[in-house]
């Protein structure tokens, strides 16, 4: 059979884009899984979002993710959404097939994924932390996957209240909201605490999540999204208390784990992923 020298692409499209190490990830898994394909990080501005959905439709593109500021604004220019993204109202991954682009949303499934890699979901009592586009999307996967129970914390009213009403109409899963002031203490019947918040972001390393976790039983989860650095001060805090501590990193693995598989129909390895993201912030 003749060479192809043709490569599969997809990408990022996001605004700004640069500091997204999305590609340092899923390309060592391309090569690892021997697939001519191409991750591209593209810098896509807001007026410019609609022509270059279309250019990777001319393209042939087979795919892309989204990034800030285009996981809601990509939803008209779409054919079709999986339910979850329209629960969440936010798609970060586009699948194009048979000249169709059907959005998803991988965040919440990628931290469902490493939650229950330790324990099953359903009948679990949940505190999220935080009402931005990551805490939707765990709060609406964490009810989809059979939470018992959850409560959304956040420090603006709106957005809280309006992600707890979300998640309770739209799955049913009983949703209250907290205002967050000062200290939160979770009840003792919490199972999973979610910090969702962008507290903790690199170059902020010893920022404090305002949350008594003394107050939380033995062997209770905490999951921090926070993927650079991987031990915030949380997980450090967490560990000590003899707490059960899954970092940012699992969850942005598993979500490129899913988007690769979505795509190319083929799973990759984890740990290649996982190793190629710690050499990209240890540097
Ligand atoms: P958003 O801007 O949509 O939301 C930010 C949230 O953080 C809001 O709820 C905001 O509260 C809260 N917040 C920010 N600063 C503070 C503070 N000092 N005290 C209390 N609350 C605060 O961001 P995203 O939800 O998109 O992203 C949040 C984090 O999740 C980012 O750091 C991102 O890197 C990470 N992330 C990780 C992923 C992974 O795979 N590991 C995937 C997606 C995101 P308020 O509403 O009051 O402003």
């Amino acid at each position: 059979m003749p060479r192809s020298f043709k490569q599969e692409l997809v990408g990022v499209f996001g605004w700004p884009v640069a500091e997204n190490p999305t590609q340092a990830m899923i390309e060592p898994a391309f090569v690892a899984m021997g697939l001519n394909w191409r991750y591209l990080t593209v810098e896509v501005r807001p007026e410019q979002l609609a022509d270059a959905v279309k250019g990777a439709l001319a393209m042939s593109w087979r795919g892309f993710n989204c990034t800030i500021p285009h996981k809601v604004a990509v939803i008209p220019l779409l054919s079709e959404l999986s339910p979850a993204a329209t629960a969440i109202g936010a798609v970060n991954c586009v699948v194009i097939k048979d000249g169709k682009l059907i959005g998803e949303n991988t965040d919440g499934k990628g931290f469902l994924q490493t939650v229950q890699a330790v324990r099953p979901v359903t009948g679990l009592e949940a505190v999220v932390l935080g009402a931005g586009g990551a805490a939707r999307a765990i709060g609406v996967e964490l009810a989809l996957a059979g939470a018992k129970k959850i409560t959304i914390v956040n420090r603006s009213l709106e957005r809280g209240e309006e992600l707890a009403r979300r998640i309770q109409s739209t799955t049913r899963v009983p949703t209250t909201f907290a205002k967050w002031e000062g200290q939160y203490h979770p009840a003792a019947s919490t199972d999973l605490l979610v910090q969702a918040t962008s507290i903790g972001l690199y170059p902020d390393l010893n920022a404090e999540v305002e949350v008594d976790l003394t107050s939380l039983k033995p062997g209770a989860i905490v999951c921090d999204v926070i993927p650079n650095p991987p031990r915030t001060r949380l997980m450090r805090d967490s560990q000590q208390l003899g707490l059960l501590a899954l970092d940012g990193l699992g969850m942005l693995v598993n979500q490129g784990v899913i988007g690769i598989e979505l795509w190319t129909g083929q799973s990759p390895d984890p740990s290649i992923m996982r190793q190629a993201l710690e050499s990209v912030f240890a540097e």
